[in-house]
């Protein structure tokens, strides 16, 4: 991705002062979006881990340093510039080692105006110290998302002043009610563009990588798979917090 780390923060940087310093920025990045021609992108899908977003390509160079944290935020601004006002974060980590999402958070909600989904996989609550830590964020442009076990899904519920959706709100097993993955960018944890979570790692559904060039390019590509084959269209864990699914469930999407 062709990016400039020219006054973008670093992971401890990031503070208010700054974000009160991009308003410019933004108008032009929504000038930009008026004279284009887009695709009608609605969801940014990312996958984190605790080392951050990696370079690595497909695992074959899983040494490589952690994406520097202006290209995050690139990552966020061309999503933005299609039109992306919701970002999903799933974190395979725990939430207290995820140091990045915060920063990457902060600048969604406030220089974008996005709504935040944090996915805390495989988890079904909140813990103190995580509740404290996501209080940080603006929380009405926050929501939580957990696993739920519960048959009785969708749910919807309030953590001190939380909210919180199952990550899962359709059976697994399932045709997925969702809007497909024409109006979202999913990026994996190394930084791989595939056409959604369900097919993450299958290389017949590889898009590309975050450094290949701009996203909007990469996402028109002709070549670029833009939907799922039926045949393997089915609800599975794969599938938890993808903000196309969720649409179909809660109204606010
Ligand atoms: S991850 Fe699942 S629910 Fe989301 S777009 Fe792909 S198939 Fe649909």
């Amino acid at each position: 991705m062709a990016a400039k780390s020219h006054g973008k923060p670093g992971i401890v940087e990031a503070d208010e002062n700054y974000f009160g310093t991009v308003k410019t920025f933004k108008r032009k990045l929504k000038a930009c979006k008026t004279c284009t021609e887009q695709e009608d992108i609605t969801y940014l899908w990312v996958c984190v881990t605790a080392d951050g977003l990696k370079k690595g390509f497909c695992g074959k160079k899983s040494g490589d340093s952690p994406l520097a944290m202006y290209q995050w935020l690139n990552i966020i601004d061309e999503a933005a510039s299609l039109g992306a006002n919701w970002l999903v974060l799933s974190l395979a980590d725990p939430l207290e080692e995820c140091e990045s999402i915060w920063p990457i958070s902060k600048w969604a909600q406030q220089v974008h105006g996005m709504t935040v989904g944090l996915h805390l996989k495989e988890c079904a609550s909140l813990t103190g110290k995580e509740t404290k830590l996501i209080r940080q964020l603006d929380l009405d442009k926050t929501r939580v998302l957990l696993r739920c076990t519960s048959k009785k899904v969708p749910e919807k519920i309030e953590k001190q002043g939380i909210t919180v959706w199952t990550a899962n709100p359709q059976p697994d097993g399932e045709k997925p009610k969702c809007l497909g993955p024409k109006r979202m960018i999913f990026v994996n944890e190394n930084g791989v563009l595939y056409t959604c979570g369900l097919v993450e790692g299958n290389n017949t559904y590889r898009i590309g990588h975050v450094e290949d060039g701009r996203l909007k390019h990469i996402l028109n590509d002709p070549e670029a798979p833009r939907k799922v084959c039926d045949d393997i269209r089915v609800v599975t864990p794969g599938c938890d917090g993808c903000p196309a699914l969720l649409a179909g469930f809660f109204q606010e999407m």
